[in-house]
């Protein structure tokens, strides 16, 4: 929860008209971001033309002043280090490129295709695994959408689609009605679900005609929203679920475990609980995917499952999250056998004094 002390740094939505305006707004020059956050100004800041910096002024409030170190702001300040090729660590992590039957569509797992319908996203998590994605060459157009329909027409098998990117929530509210309502004309789709950040770095996002939009979709929507620590769920974004929840979208969340974000139990399990007080429930804990550029966030396995063990006990089953890795060309997300990398009876025999 955002405490009340923290300064009020960011501009109000008083300040803006629409959403569109507010993301337009978000700060991409690094100077202007320290400045925010009351910090100096680093000599040499690293200041990556790719995948350049880009944080919304609604996360920026949630960082704390003057702290360098805060879990936030570490999430989106480019770093030197990503320029260091590392081996093992590349561009294509997850051979997705062999799964990419058309245009947009990957259909990697039997009963779900993921959609990539924009490249866009409101913020650039550094650690992210698609940040070397074509997505030039990977967005449909207008006419292309009918290629995807076609697909899954063909595709009986498919039940679901995600909507994922880039950010779906980046596609205005006429955009995404076309999606919706191309998708909802297959019958054997039963699901609808949106992979996307946007609720928590802009919750002006969730306006009144999205919640239409949803409120009276066809299909049955899931929204699997990406938080990976507690300080990003604050009241504007809890109102903002509840909303979503009244319009009859179920929501889950996604955490990418990150080495100096939430690399330890405590944290995860408080963030859990504040998923909860907001009405998400916890759905994958990932293992961050070896995308280049991304090393100095990535842990071992055995610290993974060393954090996940203890997780373990101190949550109700029902808020521990799956701690998953992608693996290239496997048919489903890998879930990590803890036994096989923690010394288990080292902390029964803890338990047992
Ligand atoms: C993660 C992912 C999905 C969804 O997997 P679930 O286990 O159903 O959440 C579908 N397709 C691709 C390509 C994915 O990466
Ligand atoms: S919002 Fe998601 S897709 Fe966009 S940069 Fe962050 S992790 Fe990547």
């Amino acid at each position: 929860m955002i405490s009340t002390k923290k300064l009020h740094i960011a501009p109000t939505m008083a300040d803006f008209d629409d959403w569109q305006s507010e993301l337009a707004a978000a700060v991409s020059d690094i100077h202007a971001l320290f400045e925010l956050l009351n910090l100096p100004t680093p000599h040499t800041p690293y200041a990556p033309k790719k995948f350049p910096l880009r944080v919304p002024h609604a996360f920026i409030a949630k960082m704390q002043q003057g702290d360098m170190n805060d879990p936030l702001l570490q999430q989106v300040l480019p770093d030197i280090r990503e320029a260091l090729p590392i081996l093992g660590y590349d561009t294509d992590p997850l051979a997705e490129n062999h799964h990419n039957p058309i245009k947009g569509l990957l259909h990697k797992y039997r009963s779900r295709v993921l959609l990539t319908v924009t490249g866009a996203c409101a913020v650039h998590c550094r650690y992210c695994f698609r940040q070397h994605f074509d997505y030039a060459a990977n967005q449909p157009s207008t006419h292309e959408i009918e290629h995807v329909v076609n697909y899954i027409h063909q595709h009986p098998e498919i039940d679901e689609v995600l909507l994922s990117g880039g950010d779906p929530l980046s596609l205005n509210n006429k955009r995404l009605a076309l999606w919706l309502d191309k998708l909802s004309g297959i019958a054997h789709i039963s699901t609808i679900r949106l992979h996307t950040r946007m609720p928590v770095v802009l919750p002006n996002r969730i306006d009144e005609p999205l919640l239409q939009l949803f409120a009276n979709c066809q299909k049955r929507l899931v929204m699997v929203l990406h938080i990976n620590h507690p300080n990003e769920i604050d009241d504007a974004f809890i109102a903002k679920c509840q909303k979503l929840k009244d319009a009859g979208v179920i929501l889950l969340n996604q955490t990418v475990l990150l080495s100096g974000i939430n690399d330890n139990a405590d944290t995860l399990a408080r963030l859990s609980h504040a998923l909860f007080d907001a009405g998400i429930l916890p759905y994958y804990l990932h293992i961050l995917d070896k995308v280049q550029g991304a090393a100095h966030f990535d842990l071992s396995i055995e610290q993974a499952a060393a954090i996940y063990w203890q997780l373990l006990e101190l949550l109700p089953g029902y808020l521990v999250p799956k701690l998953v890795q992608e693996l290239p060309n496997r048919p489903f997300k890998t879930p990590i056998d803890i036994h096989r990398y923690v010394d288990w009876q080292k902390f029964d025999q803890k338990s047992n004094h």
